[in-house]
């Protein structure tokens, strides 16, 4: 658990985007304004995105092609939150993103319930104040190693 301003938020996300593997799936809940798009906005500059990054509201999926650790990175960003039916995910190909080669930052998962993969790390942001209290929980295995090498990283910082 972490309290941290917005500058520390894009820090932090850009720790865990440095110890992320391929394929992995986060799921970034918390409620409107919460950071989720501040996390994934630390999370993609740290791959070299340079232009803005906001929330994919009316497409749904902004796809990034990066750098990570010196090899190119698909990154898609999704935004649920006015998804209306799990059902559209459906139609859009859901499952050609969540190959297991591109890394998935979901924002609002809950509205895609039953068309998601499960998610390797839960990314949970509440409110404290002016900062923001962060979680970061570990579900799969490949979770949980990167949990255990991200661990003593942020413990420094
Ligand atoms: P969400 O995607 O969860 O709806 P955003 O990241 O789009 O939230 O918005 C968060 C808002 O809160 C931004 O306007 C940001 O400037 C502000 N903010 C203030 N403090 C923080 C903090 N500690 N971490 C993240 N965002 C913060
Ligand atoms: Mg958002």
């Amino acid at each position: 658990m972490f309290i941290l301003d917005e500058v520390m938020m894009e820090k932090v996300a850009a720790i865990v985007a440095s110890y992320s593997p391929s394929g992995l799936i986060f799921y970034l809940e918390g409620d409107l304004g919460a950071g989720k798009t501040t996390f994934v906005r630390g999370f993609l500059r740290h791959l070299g995105c340079q232009g803005a990054v906001k929330s994919p509201t009316f497409t749904i999926v902004e796809p990034y092609r990066l750098e990570l650790n010196g090899k190119q990175q698909e990154v898609f960003h999704f935004d649920l939150y006015r998804l209306c039916d799990p059902e559209e995910l459906e139609y859009m190909g859901i499952q050609d993103y969540l190959d297991g080669e591109a890394i998935n930052l979901i924002e609002w998962p809950e509205k895609g319930q039953g068309l998601l993969a499960p998610a390797d790390v839960i990314i949970t942001i509440s409110y404290q104040g002016k900062s923001r209290e962060l979680e970061i929980q570990p579900i799969s295995e490949k979770g949980i190693s990167l949990y255990a090498q991200l661990k003593p990283a942020l413990e420094q910082i």
